[in-house]
């Protein structure tokens, strides 16, 4: 044998070395997920060692949306939202305008009847009038809270969401962060969202542009907080919804609402900074 063949030959064993070892790996990376045995008895082997069955469950790392709407109830767009919801089964959360639910408790009720999560907004929404000073503000957000349990008949929660956000540019910076500091002091929580339909920044956007932020910015997000509004001149809104939820299902996603919250998933969501403390 020539020294090329020698060469090429010692090549291929190498070649095939690497494949076996490669695949030796694998084969143990999966004995960890075989379970050894159908029950829970413990075993014996010939030697008369015992062994209980352990049992090694994959957690597949699941994705959750929460979909919140701002600034609602309203008479045209909450109960279709709310039938949007009821027909695919899920729930979200709806940061509520005292003053609206002051207009319109049936429908108020009718969120609290399908279990929703109804969670306080502010009570005017007028942010010359509830950023002129820390006081008013706590007045606006107290008023929204008594509001939610006078018309609901339950505790108002514990999650709240600052008009414009936590961090919002409408209010000067020494009253937002006074803001925040009562919010703490009262063991409430500001929410903000990591997704945004967009759909309040201008007074109508199409259907399309609203599923498509969202579901883009979805992407690659294991938590996500979808800010939409269920507001009276939203009905682009409710005409997206049907398509963004189908979209999320697609990828995986559970809904869940502020109501049922895990500790573990308020903790992740504080670590990017979606709620604030
Ligand atoms: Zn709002």
């Amino acid at each position: 044998m020539n020294k090329r063949k020698l060469f090429f030959l010692s090549i291929l064993i190498f070649i095939c070395c690497i494949i076996v070892f490669y695949h030796s790996i694998l084969n143990m990376a999966d004995i960890k997920y075989k379970v050894p045995y159908s029950n829970n008895v413990a075993r014996e082997d010939l030697q008369g060692r015992t062994y209980k069955k352990i049992t090694i469950t994959k957690i597949k790392d699941e994705k959750i949306a929460f979909l919140t709407f701002d600034d609602g109830p309203c008479l045209n767009n909450t109960l279709k939202i709310l039938n949007i919801l009821n027909e695919n089964n899920i729930k979200a959360t709806f940061f509520v305008v005292g003053k609206q639910i002051e207009k319109f408790p049936v429908i108020t009720n009718k969120m609290v009847e399908k279990e929703m999560s109804v969670m306080p907004h502010s009570y005017s929404h007028e942010y010359k009038k509830i950023y002129k000073s820390i006081e008013a503000y706590k007045e606006d957000l107290e008023r929204c809270c008594s509001v939610i349990e006078n018309i609901t008949g339950q505790k108002s929660g514990v999650y709240v969401r600052v008009p414009g956000g936590a961090n919002n540019r409408y209010c000067n910076k020494a009253v937002i962060e006074a803001i925040r500091e009562t919010i703490r002091e009262k063991d409430m929580f500001c929410v903000d969202w990591n997704v945004s339909g967009g759909d309040a920044v201008a007074g109508k956007i199409p259907a399309k542009i609203i599923k498509d932020n969202v579901l883009s910015q979805c992407e690659g997000k294991k938590i996500a907080v979808i800010l939409l509004h269920d507001a009276y001149y939203k009905d682009s809104t409710v005409e997206a919804l049907p398509d963004i939820i189908r979209g999320l299902k697609e990828e995986g996603y559970k809904f869940k609402t502020f109501n049922d919250i895990t500790l573990e998933e308020r903790k992740r969501l504080m670590r990017i900074r979606v709620i604030n403390v």
